[in-house]
């Protein structure tokens, strides 16, 4: 038996990285999975590769998000679980964060995770219940070097959990973020990691599949009474 047999799961930015390691863990124990994502060519071939259905989706668009619940509960007849995994990371100083880099990495993180929530909520308080995991980051727990549009994105998301929570409780629908650290994905692939390494307890980085479980058992009836709290993935890098 799988521990998400009979659930339905949308995952954003499931083309590659850890939202198609997600789909691949979720898809394993039994759920059927929808990914969404910009790259319709990535997308196209990991969800033929996984079994699983790609959806066309830019994540800061109200009407597409409405486009993708639809889709879902037509052809799945419900959406057990949502997890806001898509985001971009421009990298940029203060003084150098320009009004693109801001404007493009608030409408994305930020604001697609908002319109997610937003979009899903209906269904599940409809169905009375619900999962809904929001991917932050460590940069949403503490100050990082560099990263004045990510950082502000992910400190927003790990609040709007705890926001969103705190509404939809209630309802049984469940809302927690993840906060992973250095995870071995096209993120990171341009970081020096050797010297980032030696800053984690761990010594190493992640693997997308070490996100993708804590994913799963947020997703599932395991984390039944877990909501409103921030899950680290870091290696002990955040103490
Ligand atoms: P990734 O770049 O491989 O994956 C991100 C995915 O999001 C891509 O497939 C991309 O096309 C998609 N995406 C970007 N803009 C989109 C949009 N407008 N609409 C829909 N999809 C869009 O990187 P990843 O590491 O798999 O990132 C997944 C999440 O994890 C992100 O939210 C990222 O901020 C977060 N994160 C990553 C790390 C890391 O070290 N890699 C650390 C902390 C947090």
């Amino acid at each position: 038996m799988g521990r998400l047999d009979g659930k339905v799961a949308v995952i954003t930015g499931g083309a590659r990285g850890q939202g198609a390691a997600e789909a691949e863990m979720f898809r394993d124990e039994g759920a059927q999975v929808v990914i969404t994502d910009v790259l319709d060519e990535e997308g196209g071939r990991t969800a033929a590769s996984l079994g699983v259905e790609f959806l066309h989706h830019d994540v800061s668009s109200a009407t597409a998000w409405d486009a993708v619940v639809a889709d879902t509960v037509s052809h799945h007849g419900r959406i057990d679980v949502l997890v806001n995994n898509a985001g971009i990371l421009r990298g940029a100083r203060l003084v150098n964060t320009s009004d693109d880099i801001w404007d493009q990495t608030v409408a994305i993180n930020q604001t697609g995770v908002f319109f997610g929530m937003r979009a899903v909520a209906p269904q599940m308080i409809e169905q009375g219940s619900g999962s809904i995991v929001n991917i932050s980051s460590v940069a949403g727990l503490e100050a990082t070097f560099a990263s004045m549009a990510y950082g502000a994105t992910k400190w927003a998301v790990r609040g709007m959990t705890k926001i969103a929570a705190l509404e939809l409780g209630r309802h049984n629908i469940r809302v927690n973020s993840i906060h992973p650290g250095l995870i071995n994905t096209d993120m990171t692939s341009e970081f020096d990691k050797d010297r980032m390494v030696r800053s984690i307890p761990m010594g190493r980085e992640a693997e997308p599949s070490e996100v993708a479980a804590v994913a799963l058992f947020l997703a599932s009836d395991d984390a039944s009474y877990c909501s409103g709290q921030e899950f680290t993935v870091d290696g002990g890098m955040h103490r």
